[in-house]
Parts: C-alpha cells; structure tokens; sequence
C-alpha cells in the first residue's frame, strides 16, 4: 500500500474540519484534508439547503481568518431576538443597539459558507482537500498517527502527526478510536424550509415556544426567513407530508400573526434531534472536533458557533505547539481551555429544550416570568446575550482579530 506524510491530518472537510484548516493557514505546518463528500455535490450533508444563524464572536473569527469577506453580502443581519411562549405572558428581546454591536449575529446559508471556506481553503498552498475520499481507519503509537484513505477504490496509507477527527455526530472514527458518548435522544425532529411572510421582519430573529415544541424564525434575505420547527417524532412525519397550503396553516397556528401571513414555504428538510457528548476528546494524537465531540439541540442556534471557538483556540494552541502539534500536553491545553464552554452551551440548549417542553400549567406560568425578568432585569438579559453572542469568557486571538 502506498504511504504518505503530512503534519496535520483532518477527518472530515464539513464546516468544522474546513474551517479548522482555513485557520491554521499561517502555522506553516501542511495540512491534509480528506472529504467524503465533494462540497458542491447534492448529499453533501454539511453545506446542505440549511442556513446557520453566526454568533456576532464567529463573525469576527470567520473575518480574522478571511472567510468573512466572501459571505458577508449572502448574510441576514440579527438586529434583535425576540423570545416567547405561546398563550403566555412574557416576552424578551435582545437588541444589537443595547450591546453596542452593528447585529447580535447573522444568518447565512450554509452552501454559502461552504463555498467560502473551499474558496479560502483553495487560495493556500500548504493546505491540500482530496475529495472525494474516505478515511476508513486510524491508529495512534507515541509519536505518530497512520490513516487508511479510501479513494476511487483504491486504499493509501497516511503517516500525520495530529489527527483532527470531524467527521459528524455519527462519526465512526470516533468509535474506532474507543472514544464513547453520552447519548440523549429528544424524540424529536426538526423541520427546516425557507418561507416568506407577509410582513417585514425587520430583522429579527424569533424564538418561539409552544406546547408542541420550540421554533425558529431567522432573517436570510429581505424576502425570506428560514423556519426551524421542532416536531415530536411521532408527528413529524405526518407535518413533513402535509400540503403547502395545510404546512403553511400548522406552522401560522404554532408561530401566530406576528408577521403576518405566511405567504410562501419552500423544500422542507428533516433531521432527528440528539444530544451527544463524547465521553473524552482526546486518543493519543487524535483529537475529536464538532459535532463528533459535541452534538447539541439546534433550537438556539449554538452548536457552528461553538465549535467555530474550539476551532479558534486549537488554532492557537496549535501555533504555540508548532514543532510537534500532535503533544499530549499541547491537546490537553486545548480540551482544559474550552471544557467550561462547551459544557456551558451544552447545558444551555438542553435546558432550553426540556424546560420549554414540560406542559404543565404552573411550570408554563413560571417560564413566562423568567422570560418577564429577563426583559425586565437588564443584567439578566446581557449575560444571556454575551452567551448568545459567544463572547462570554476567555477569548482566543481569532475572536480579537489577531491571527494566532
Ligand atoms: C436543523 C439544524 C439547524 C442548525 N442550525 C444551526 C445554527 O443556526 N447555528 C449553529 O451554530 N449551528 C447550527 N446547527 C449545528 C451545525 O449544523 C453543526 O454544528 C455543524 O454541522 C457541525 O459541523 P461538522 O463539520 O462537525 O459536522 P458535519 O456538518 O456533519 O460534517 C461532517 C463532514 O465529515 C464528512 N465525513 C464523514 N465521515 C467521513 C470520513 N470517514 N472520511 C472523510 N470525511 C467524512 C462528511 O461528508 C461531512 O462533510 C444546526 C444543526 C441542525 C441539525
């Protein structure tokens, strides 16, 4: 079998490993990324038909690193959250204008985002995507770690010093390298479309929570927004069947008129809803990134911005660690810094989740005066939104523009 050497190698070009290796770009190490995948393919289950609200903190890393640049004119500004629960009091909003802040994030399309980050991926010479191909299996010693790449049918040997493993939620590298998870399943399925409505939404973005389930509304363009609507799986294929016309009514019943009417739905896409958490991030040399290392309820719109963090402080201390990037110690730095975080984001949207979700009447009564606190008590309302925002704790270089 063939062998080839690189420094780093990267399972998974999705917007995890690609953004990883976009931000290593002044390292000088060499970089190898292998997709299964190709990026502009219709399965590419990444940069699919989805968009992804940005935290105001990844907007400021994906500009640091040069991505920025090419999205910025595809991305709906977040002027203000409104959060709310259906048939009770209790409303609060988040505005740009209280944090000083030109949006409290964006939303962009994820083909969009991929586009930019194979484009900048692209423009580096130290950096090579191979795709499509496959890593089928990986093995650690001290000092290195070796690959097997399935590509057109033929299988390659690839010796790195660092395996960055971002191959998704159910990622099998995980598991070949013996690293288990903890895995809740919610029971529920998210219902993602674009729809148009008849009112301006004057950018903002709604968080709404009902008997049902939680949903989202998020500003794409001037004539769009893009619809997240959780469904207990036991209905979510009944509402995927429904009618234009039928959907369009489920979902105004759920949402309410805020807006309006709902004038116009586009392709609905599904996706089962889990939280998994890997039980530890680091094998030896192998380091699990994104949703392989933390998979989160989308309602808040956390789990890209969390990762794009992980991504900004390994970049960092991948830097400082550039004669041998692989180091245990070097990881473990890594794993340390960005435990509270993660652990933090992870808590926030299963509580969200499952608090939102109990149908009891006194519990829905306590839900609208946190929510009225919040509103009222200003404190209460910015902590929340530096956590939003992903600006809450230490902040790596990427975040403060400084390349790393
Ligand atoms: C409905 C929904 C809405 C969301 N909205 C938001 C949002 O608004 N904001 C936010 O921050 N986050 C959001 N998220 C979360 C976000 O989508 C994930 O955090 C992100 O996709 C994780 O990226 P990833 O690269 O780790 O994994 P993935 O996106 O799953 O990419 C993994 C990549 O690895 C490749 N791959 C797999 N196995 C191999 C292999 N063996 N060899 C080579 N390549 C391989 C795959 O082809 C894929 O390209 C949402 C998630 C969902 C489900």
């Amino acid at each position: 079998m063939q062998q080839a050497e690189t420094d780093i190698l990267i399972a998974g070009g999705g917007m995890v490993g690609a953004a990883l290796a976009v931000a290593l770009k002044n390292t000088g190490l060499r970089i190898e990324v292998i997709e299964a995948v190709p990026p502009r393919s219709a399965g590419q289950p990444s940069y699919d038909d989805r968009s992804t609200a940005l935290a105001w903190t990844s907007r400021r890393i994906l500009e640091t690193m040069g991505v920025w640049q090419q999205l910025a004119s595809q991305a709906g500004p977040i002027e203000q959250v409104h959060v709310s629960q259906k048939g009770r009091l209790g409303i609060t909003r988040l505005t740009a204008a209280e944090e000083n802040l030109p949006a409290l994030g964006y939303v962009v399309p994820n083909r969009a985002l991929g586009q930019a980050l194979m484009e900048a991926l692209a423009g580096i010479p130290s950096i090579t995507l191979t795709t499509p191909a496959k890593v089928m299996s990986v093995e650690h010693d001290a000092n290195e770690v070796f690959a097997e790449i399935e590509r057109d049918g033929a299988r390659q040997r690839l010796r790195a010093r660092l395996l960055v493993v971002a191959d998704g939620a159910r990622s099998s590298l995980r598991e070949s390298l013996g690293i288990g998870v903890r895995h809740w399943d919610y029971a529920q399925t998210a219902i993602v479309c674009n729809v148009s409505t008849e009112l301006s939404h004057g950018n903002t973005a709604y968080e709404r929570f009902t008997r049902e389930g939680p949903m989202a509304l998020l500003p794409l363009d001037a004539e769009r927004m893009t619809l997240v609507l959780v469904e207990a799986n036991a209905r979510a294929a009944e509402v995927l069947a429904l009618d234009d016309e039928d959907f369009i009514s489920h979902v105004q019943a759920r949402f309410g008129d805020r807006l309006g009417r709902i004038t116009r739905t586009g392709r609905r896409a599904s996706y089962p809803l889990a939280l998994i958490t890997a039980e530890q991030q680091r094998a030896g040399r192998a380091l699990i990134l994104g949703n392989a290392a933390h998979s989160l309820h989308p309602i808040a719109g956390q789990g890209f911005n969390l990762s794009l963090r992980d991504v900004a402080v390994l970049a960092e201390v991948i830097a400082a660690n550039a004669d041998d990037p692989g180091r245990g110690g070097a990881l473990d730095e890594y794993i340390a810094w960005r435990r509270r975080d993660q652990r933090n984001v992870a808590a926030f949207t299963d509580i969200l989740n499952r608090l939102f979700g109990i149908p009891f009447e006194t519990v829905a009564h306590a839900r609208g005066l946190g929510l009225l606190a919040m509103d009222l008590l200003p404190g209460l309302r910015r902590e929340f939104s530096r956590h939003a925002m992903g600006r809450a704790g230490r902040l790596p270089k990427l975040a403060r523009g400084l390349q790393p």
